[in-house]
């Protein structure tokens, strides 16, 4: 494990291939259950006080991608509003005391993207507590295999749209009337929306969408000064895939097939990207899509 995200070293053995041993929970699982652990940067991101003074609010805040964003944020310096499911407490917890440890505020807003109310509740709420809003970072995300597409129940596809995008387009409409220009929205896409597994059709559709949804968003909202971008990850370790988002048959091999750097990607190698979109060093950059997948092809 690097002592801090600049640390020079190889990038194909910068982290291990984890070959996980087989393990399954149900949707959404908790990571503090899985084995081997993600890395979310929790020892080693090095904040230097790139997003001084924000505000944000993540989706999916407890594990992951959005947990590495989190802890990124804070420290460089900004106050989270951290969304995810209730079920997901005991995650979120972790999380909370590591944005507390750095002196910065985190408002947990637990809820459920698939009801209709719970992005304009959640975008209230986090403007009340942090007085404010000037980030927002899109990390929640439904993905469930199915090997063929009568597998899949009218209730996944709809919770799987809902979810990663639905909700998408109702966080925006409740959050715009309180950005101010500067402010940035982050989506994560995937990079199934270039290249669709056959074994999640529905989830790599939303995710084509999410880029797609972005790129128009970006441009609709530069005028006003807002800039919208995409981080579109590749194979990633976290509880996503040990909670049916992969055929558990696959699990052992995770990454290492897909990836040409031979190994899954780590949360906390995410991390950067968001906050490189946040900060005003990306000041020119709009309706871009960031790949961070290990080196595989993107158009
Ligand atoms: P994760 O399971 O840690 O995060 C996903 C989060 O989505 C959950 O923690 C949960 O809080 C939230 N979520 C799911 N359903 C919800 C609902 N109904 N209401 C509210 N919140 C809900 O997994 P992750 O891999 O960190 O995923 C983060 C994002 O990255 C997702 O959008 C995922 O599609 C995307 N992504 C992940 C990978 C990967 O290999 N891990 C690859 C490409 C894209
Ligand atoms: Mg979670």
């Amino acid at each position: 494990m690097p002592r801090d995200q600049y640390e020079f070293s190889d990038p194909t053995t910068r982290y291990p291939n984890t070959s996980p041993e087989p393990q399954q929970q149900p949707e959404p699982g908790l990571e503090s259950r899985m084995d081997p652990k993600p890395d979310h940067g929790e020892d080693s991101y090095r904040g230097t006080g790139r997003l001084t003074g924000r505000r944000a609010l993540i989706t999916g805040a407890d594990s992951g991608i959005g947990a590495a964003v989190a802890i990124a944020y804070a420290r460089e310096g900004a106050d989270i509003a951290l969304a995810y499911l209730p079920d997901e407490e005991e995650d979120a917890q972790r999380i909370v005391a590591l944005i507390e440890a750095e002196g910065r505020k985190a408002v947990t807003i637990p809820g459920d993207l698939t009801a209709r109310n719970y992005p304009a509740a959640l975008v209230e709420r986090a403007v009340a507590e942090l007085g404010g809003l000037d980030a927002i970072v899109a990390c929640a995300g439904k993905q469930h295999w199915q090997a063929e597409i009568t597998d899949i129940s009218d209730d996944q596809l709809v919770d799987t749209f809902t979810v990663n995008v639905l909700s998408l387009f109702r966080l925006v409409q409740a959050a715009l009337p309180h950005l101010e220009p500067g402010s940035t929205i982050i989506t994560t896409a995937s990079m199934e929306a270039y290249q669709p597994a056959p074994d999640r059709l529905d989830y790599a559709a939303s995710k084509a969408a999410i880029n797609n949804f972005s790129k128009g968003l970006a441009q609709q909202l530069i005028g006003r000064g807002i800039r919208v971008n995409v981080v579109a990850p590749g194979p990633t370790w976290s509880v996503l895939q040990v909670s049916a988002g992969v055929d558990p048959e696959t699990l052992p091999g995770f990454g290492s097939s897909e990836s040409p750097m031979g190994r899954p990607g780590q949360p906390a190698e995410l991390a950067p990207a968001y906050v490189f979109l946040a900060s005003h060093e990306s000041s020119f950059v709009a309706g871009e899509t960031l790949n961070v997948n290990g080196g595989m092809v993107t158009p």
